[in-house]
């Protein structure tokens, strides 16, 4: 049988052809977002019938909390007239759509939101026009959080970070050497590294890195993101980042990919598997202060649901359902805070980046 390649593995054949071996954020950021073939583009992957599932795809009470939160936030802020909620890849707007309901009752603050969305996918922008139109509410758009105009704003990532691209650098005897993709003897994709070390790479890194052992892979992201909301925050912005990742730093690789729901090679079929990687919340806390936000957290996913009442939600929720309802309901409880390998609780975190004059935010307290 014929081995199907995927389009966008000759693009990048082609595109190492032309410019030598691709630093491996490159490769990240072509599988993601190419704009013919890329994965968000072609693919609608989250769901049980898609690649991954995410917190508001299995319970609506993560939406919830999240909008009786803002509404609290909103307050907070000093209940502006006019509050920008800006969410960061709304995926299929579960989220959104769980929160905008549970803030009606709220009804100063839901008249004050001006909803944007940031999304780069059109498929999922498409699903998300399809869900908000119920809604009745107005709904803008935009590609990058660049676009959003300036102004108060609650800003919320749901598992946004994660797919944003990665490099690494592995430690050699003349200094860090950026990883890349190259193409093999056997004509495959490979990991491999430039050939020149990544001049004063080594000034970069947190000190206790700087001397790590031949081999050690570093990794990171561009800035790019968490001085822009940092950036925000410092003019009446609130920002609430939630996902997978580390709170110290480290050494290590993180980059995955994952496929109707299993892990697979990231080089294997690109543009067919959604990659991520973890993120770093000591560089991102380190960037948004740089510029003047104050952040708050991070907290284990567990700590922030439960602190915001989850558990009660759960009990309200019960009180109206069937046994199997009920039953499905401590679930997704279970698989939203839990600590073990299937649980949500620990691994994923929860991180507020804020103007630091509105003070100490509801579910940060200490
Ligand atoms: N927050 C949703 C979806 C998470 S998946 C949930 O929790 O279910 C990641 C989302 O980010 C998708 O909507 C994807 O299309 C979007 N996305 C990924 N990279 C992006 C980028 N560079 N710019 C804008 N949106 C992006």
């Amino acid at each position: 049988m014929a081995d199907v390649r995927p389009p966008l593995e000759a693009e990048i054949r082609r595109l190492i052809g032309i410019a030598g071996p691709m630093p491996l954020a490159d490769y990240m950021r072509l599988c993601l977002t190419h704009p013919q073939h890329g994965y968000y583009v072609t693919h609608d992957p989250i769901g049980a019938t898609g690649d991954f599932i995410t917190a508001p795809e299995i319970s609506q009470m993560f939406g919830e909390l999240i909008g009786v939160w803002m509404a609290a936030v909103w307050q907070q802020m000093g209940a502006p007239e006019n509050v920008r909620v800006v969410e960061l890849g709304p995926g299929r707007g579960t989220l959104m759509i769980d929160a905008l309901r549970a803030a009606k009752t709220a009804r100063n603050f839901y008249t004050a939101i001006v909803l944007h969305l940031v999304e780069i996918s059109p498929k999922l922008r498409a699903e998300q026009q399809r869900r908000f139109e119920g809604l009745g509410e107005p709904v803008l758009w935009h590609p990058s959080l660049t676009d959003v105009p300036a102004g108060p704003a609650i800003i919320v990532a749901n598992e946004f970070i994660d797919a944003l691209p990665v490099h690494q650098a592995v430690k050699q005897a003349d200094g860090w050497h950026e990883r890349v993709v190259e193409i093999a003897p056997d004509g495959q994709f490979a990991v491999g590294m430039a050939r020149d070390p990544l001049p004063h790479f080594e000034t970069t890194l947190p000190h206790e890195l700087r001397q790590s052992p031949e081999g050690s892979i570093y990794e990171w992201r561009s800035d790019a993101i968490a001085l822009e909301l940092g950036r925000r925050a410092r003019t009446e912005g609130v920002a609430l980042v939630i996902d997978y990742g580390h709170v110290q730093q480290g050494l290590g690789q993180t980059l995955q990919a994952v496929a109707g729901h299993s892990y697979t090679d990231p080089l294997h079929s690109p543009g067919e598997a959604d990659l991520t990687a973890h993120v770093d919340f000591s560089t991102l806390t380190n960037r948004a202060e740089i510029i003047g936000g104050r952040v708050h957290g991070p907290l284990s996913q567990r700590d922030f649901l439960h602190r915001l009442g989850i558990d009660k939600r759960a009990a309200m929720l019960k009180a109206q359902a069937t046994d199997d309802q009920a039953a499905a309901i401590d679930k997704a409880l279970a698989r939203l805070t839990e600590t073990g390998p299937k649980g949500m609780g620990e691994l994923f975190k929860v991180l507020a980046i804020a103007d630091p004059k509105f003070g100490v935010l509801p579910g940060f307290e200490e």
